[in-house]
């Protein structure tokens, strides 16, 4: 029997690498990389995050125009990519739950088609997908016609603050202190960490951003005996080339070499209790 292809998905918070990651898989030969995928509706219609770019594909061209994207919708059951319009599973609240899981059972369905048809057209057998969202890749996991796999991404919880503050401020967010920062991401790690516990351990592959530059090539070899690719030689450079991926940090598009952004902690040093409370939510999370 034909091994199931594979799906590699990507969970963490965000500002913690995912991109990177992401980037570093879709250079082996038999992986596709389709960035943030739950992303996909809004880049077609040009809504949600994403404006930076003016939710273009990364091969620059948007995503009615992209030649990848278009060989993808036409294996679909639709006539027009338009007729995509929710690429993403949240958790039912509120009123009307039975009618969000009925909509969600319809975005699943969908999102599987997706997979089908990148599989179908590439060839390759491994798809990375770096939606980072916890309940919709637990969701997709759940009886997936697919090998489905994670990646559980993980940061330092004061880098991944810092980080967001630079981003929050730029695009115009009021004041908001690092500590809420830090005290909302520990409560991200933990939300993420108990929707694990639906997903059998055997099919998460624990990552350390910071690990990750102790060793890349370490790190990817295990990648590949973990998923199952063949090992290949860890890139020098975070850098597009023919990729059709959606969304990711506002940085990918110029080349870059990869090594770690130390950066943060020059300002982590200057703010004591946040470097120390920081420190604390580490260990425990
Ligand atoms: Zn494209």
């Amino acid at each position: 029997m034909k091994e199931r292809p594979t799906i590699i998905y990507i969970m963490s918070n965000q500002r913690s690498g995912s991109t990177l990651i992401e980037n570093v898989l879709s250079k082996s030969s038999q992986i596709v990389s389709l960035g943030e995928a739950a992303l996909l509706s809004g880049h077609i219609h040009k809504t949600g995050p994403g404006s930076n770019w003016d939710w273009n594909c990364s091969c620059g061209e948007s995503l009615l125009e992209c030649d990848f994207w278009n060989k993808i919708y036409r294996k679909l059951e639709i006539s027009d990519p338009r007729e995509i319009t929710n690429t993403r599973i949240d958790n039912p609240k509120g009123e009307d739950k039975a009618k969000q899981k009925s909509n969600n059972d319809k975005v699943k369905a969908l999102m599987n088609q997706i997979y089908k048809a990148v599989f179908e057209t590439t060839k390759c057998n491994v798809l990375v997908d770096s939606s980072k969202e916890a309940f919709h890749g637990t969701s997709l996991y759940q009886n997936s016609p697919f090998n489905f796999k994670f990646i559980y991404l993980r940061r330092d919880l004061r880098a991944v603050s810092i980080s967001k503050q630079k981003w929050w401020k730029r695009y115009g967010g009021e004041d908001k202190s690092l500590l809420r920062f830090l005290l909302s991401n520990y409560l991200h790690r933990m939300r993420y960490s108990s929707m694990l516990r639906s997903v059998k351990k055997e099919d998460i592959y624990y990552l350390k951003y910071e690990e990750f530059f102790d060793n890349p090539q370490k790190i990817l070899d295990e990648m590949s005996n973990f998923f199952g690719f063949d090992a290949y030689e860890m890139p020098e450079y975070m850098e597009l080339n023919n990729d059709h991926t959606i969304a990711g940090t506002p940085n990918r598009f110029e080349k870059r070499k990869i090594k770690y952004d130390d950066q943060w902690h020059s300002t982590a040093k200057k703010l004591p209790l946040f470097n120390a409370l920081g420190y604390i939510l580490n260990k425990i999370g």
